[in-house]
């Protein structure tokens, strides 16, 4: 399995020098499992520049939304396999009781909004509810689960030949305790990310930040690290950057928590271009 990161900002696309590093796409992680299977997970601004370098001949794309907040979907209408005609494109989200997933998505995919409207692209496209039962995409098994986040939102995990990845990039699992629960029962996301190799998670405050933000869905770092820890993940990587932290405030976030906790899981500071590989279970930063 290959895993790319196109965009790991959160809430709104956070351009400019003071991000170049670590970068200012809202978003969008691809997954690529050993047969090709290609998934893309979220659709913030991100993914405009995925779309661009996909070949015309892949036959298919599954495109994995957690949520439909605006940093997740924003950059759907501008991917450009759905501008190709016969392009298979496959849309998964969250399950609604009152809408369904066209009807959610389309709120923005419509004009005044958004010039097109989603029936009206060349794709072959369909949209799914993610199913909260394991499902299979190629040879990729993918676990959804509704996670602690305002409105339905889905965590995924992702696994092939013993190698998992997990993503949960809007995530607030300390919510109402202020520490993560003894019981592994009462942690939001826990069995998404149990034993993971790779974990993308919500990594948005500080410490200091966090209690003048209880409740909006986010995480401390230093509370997504306690979960991580605590699911017995391998590898962390930070995510869903506040759009008020530059790179050097995101260094020293990253290396106080380093520092500060004493863990065995790796811990890897989000950043756009940045892929990992399964077998080597090496990273590489080419951007
Ligand atoms: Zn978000
Ligand atoms: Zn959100």
């Amino acid at each position: 399995m290959k895993i790319r990161l196109w965009g790991t900002r959160g809430s709104l696309a956070t351009p400019g020098p003071e991000t170049v590093r670590y970068g200012g796409n809202t978003s969008c992680v691809e997954v690529v499992g050993e047969d090709g299977t290609r998934l893309v997970l979220d659709a913030g601004t991100g993914i405009r520049r995925l779309g661009a370098i996909l070949s015309e001949e892949s036959s298919r794309v599954d495109v994995l939304l957690t949520h439909l907040h605006m940093d997740h979907i924003q950059g759907l209408g501008f991917f450009r396999p759905l501008d190709q005609p016969g392009q298979d494109v496959r849309v998964w989200g969250p399950p609604s009781s009152t809408q369904d997933l066209g009807t959610r998505l389309g709120r923005y995919l419509s004009p005044p909004l958004f010039p097109v409207r989603l029936k009206e692209l060349p794709c072959r496209l369909t949209l799914h509810e993610a199913p909260l039962e394991p499902f299979e995409i190629g040879a990729l098994r993918i676990e959804a689960a509704l996670v602690c986040h305002p409105g339905p939102t889905l965590g995924y995990r992702i696994s092939e030949n013993g190698f998992t990845v997990a993503y949960i990039p809007d995530h607030e699992p300390v919510l109402g305790a202020g520490c993560i629960a003894k019981d592994r029962e009462w942690i939001s996301g826990f069995e998404l990310a149990e034993g993971a190799d790779l974990l993308i998670h919500d990594s948005q405050y500080s410490l200091a930040e966090y209690p003048a933000r209880v409740g909006w869905g986010h995480s401390a770092l230093s509370h997504a690290l306690q979960f991580a820890d605590k699911a017995g993940v391998r590898r962390f990587v930070t995510f869903h950057h506040d759009p008020g932290r530059d790179d050097d405030a995101l260094d020293r976030m990253v290396n106080e928590a380093r520092m500060a906790l004493d863990l065995e899981m790796e811990i890897v500071a989000g950043t756009e271009g940045l892929q990992f590989e399964s077998e080597s279970v090496a990273f590489s930063a080419t951007m």
